[in-house]
């Protein structure tokens, strides 16, 4: 093909991949159930090979599926209408700490937690902590505005973007913001590209503000033997105005899970779990774990503890940051969803999701990070199982029916890609997708950058639901 030729005369013939296997490599992300192959596999070296890639792409209409690691739960990176992955494998040094302007500038590629490593080691700190991160990219982050753990306290990704390279859809090199704290010059258009999944370009650079490094971290946790106690915890925490680092959550079924898996001691009686962060100054760091551990005890937690050690923090914390794959090993097909509540719905969503799946005779615990309400239904099934599977898609529209309902979203930091299209309508209304959709006409008139995610051909009907 003609077009492949071209590729291969920008970046190389060796960094155009086209066999079976290597196709298929690039067929799926983290998302369950989404598959579709590409017709090639393409690794630039720089901005500027990039937007030469740009205009092979326009010129013979062929879609254009940046890709960092694939860890997305959105199929936001499977090529559904061909075309080609874009790779970011070669495009991953980091190019400049200043330490004068606290910032970091770093190719699309570098893995999340080599730059968290790279900047502690200058006792700065990058905040947002995707669970991700021993995998995920920079550039991935910045495109999904992927948060994490501390996203309570610290914020989320967009709040760390300073200035962006951006190869636009005609070709252009596109460059925003700057190493300043201040800058109103005109629309945001970066606040536009942070979160847009590569449906409105693809960023070639990236310019992250840190923070100096908190000085302590301490670690508690707490087991109630209700949802609502510890959800009443969580209230009166961010109500004594204390702001944790991390506050995450654990239900009944998950803490069963993590214990079959890892045998830690977990109590028999307890229906919650909340484990509890303080980072900053080694005096305020301790009030505060010791505030929120009386709280937590004043609303009947029946278990506490306080991490005196490194090794210990790492001991409480195990369980938690365990749950995924403990759940993940009980049947063949784990789906992690993303549904966010206002905090102070926390114990009312979690019961919800409990009625749901018993009513649609479907296995879903939650955990999640619950000073944000930004709750992890994960659903254990087997995508094999048409049957269950439809079950399994009802179970999830309800629960993000509810979570509309309860002032939340249909998705806190995961992303909208191609699986949560049909829903995106329920939360930004049809005024809403009308302009988004303007704006990707503009920007990208011809559908060439990640065609099919973000905008569903049509939108899901609304479930009816039977309460009570
Ligand atoms: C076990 C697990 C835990 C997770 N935990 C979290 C979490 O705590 N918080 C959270 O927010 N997410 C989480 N995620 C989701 C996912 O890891 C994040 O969204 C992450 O930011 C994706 O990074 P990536 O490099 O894998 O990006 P990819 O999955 O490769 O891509 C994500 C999206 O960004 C686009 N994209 C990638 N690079 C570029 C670029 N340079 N230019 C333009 N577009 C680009 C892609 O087209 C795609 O739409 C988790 C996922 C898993 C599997």
């Amino acid at each position: 093909m003609e077009w492949i030729t071209q590729l291969q005369q920008i970046v190389g013939k060796d960094h155009v991949k086209q066999s079976r296997a290597q196709l298929a490599a690039y067929s799926f992300d983290a998302t369950a159930g989404f598959q579709a192959m590409p017709d090639a596999v393409v690794s630039p070296e720089s901005t500027e090979q990039i937007a030469a890639i740009m205009n092979v792409c326009r010129t013979y209409k062929v879609p254009l599926v940046p890709r960092g690691s694939g860890t997305n739960l959105a199929a936001g990176t499977v090529p559904s209408q061909g075309g080609i992955v874009l790779l970011f494998n070669r495009m991953n040094q980091i190019i400049e700490l200043d330490e004068d302007n606290l910032c970091v500038t770093v190719q699309p590629g570098v893995i999340t937690l080599d730059l968290a490593t790279y900047v502690e080691s200058h006792q700065l700190f990058y905040p947002p902590d995707p669970s991700s991160m021993k995998i995920s990219t920079i550039g991935g982050n910045v495109s999904e505005n992927s948060g994490g753990l501390r996203g309570l306290k610290y914020g989320v990704t967009k709040d760390y973007v300073m200035a962006l390279t951006t190869v636009l859809p005609n070709g252009t090199i596109l460059k925003t913001g700057g190493k300043l704290a201040k800058d109103v010059a005109g629309y945001d258009m970066q606040s536009l590209l942070v979160g847009s999944e590569g449906t409105l370009g693809v960023v070639t650079e990236i310019t992250l503000k840190l923070i100096p490094l908190p000085k302590a971290q301490k670690t508690g946790i707490a087991y109630f033997t209700s949802l609502e106690a510890a959800g009443k915890t969580v209230s009166e925490i961010i109500a004594a105005k204390i702001i944790p680092a991390t506050l995450e959550f654990m239900d009944r079924g998950t803490m069963d899970a993590v214990e079959q898996f890892m045998n830690l001691g977990l109590p028999q009686d307890a229906e919650a779990m909340l484990l509890m962060e303080q980072d900053g100054d080694e005096e305020a760091v301790t009030r505060d774990v010791e505030q929120m551990i009386a709280l937590a005890i004043k609303n009947g937690a029946t278990h506490t503890a306080v991490a005196s050690s490194a090794e210990e923090a790492l001991r409480l914390k195990a369980g938690r940051r365990a749950a995924l794959s403990a759940l993940s090993r009980k049947r063949p097909t784990t789906i992690l969803e993303d549904a966010t509540v206002p905090r102070s719905e926390l114990a009312k969503m979690v019961r919800a999701i409990e009625e749901i799946a018993i009513r649609n005779q479907v296995e879903i615990h939650t955990f999640g990070h619950a000073g944000d309400g930004n709750l992890h239904p994960t659903c254990l099934t087997d995508s094999r199982d048409v049957e269950e599977m439809k079950r399994v898609e009802q179970a999830f529209a309800e629960i993000f029916e509810v979570a509309i309902s309860l002032g939340g979203t249909i998705t806190g930091e995961h992303g909208v890609g191609e699986m949560k299209s049909p829903y995106l309508e329920w939360k930004i209304g049809a005024e809403g997708i009308d302009l988004m959709r303007t704006l990707k006409q503009a920007i990208d008139p011809d559908n060439i950058c990640n065609p099919g995610k973000m905008f569903a051909k049509s939108t899901k009907p609304r479930v009816v639901l039977h309460y009570g």
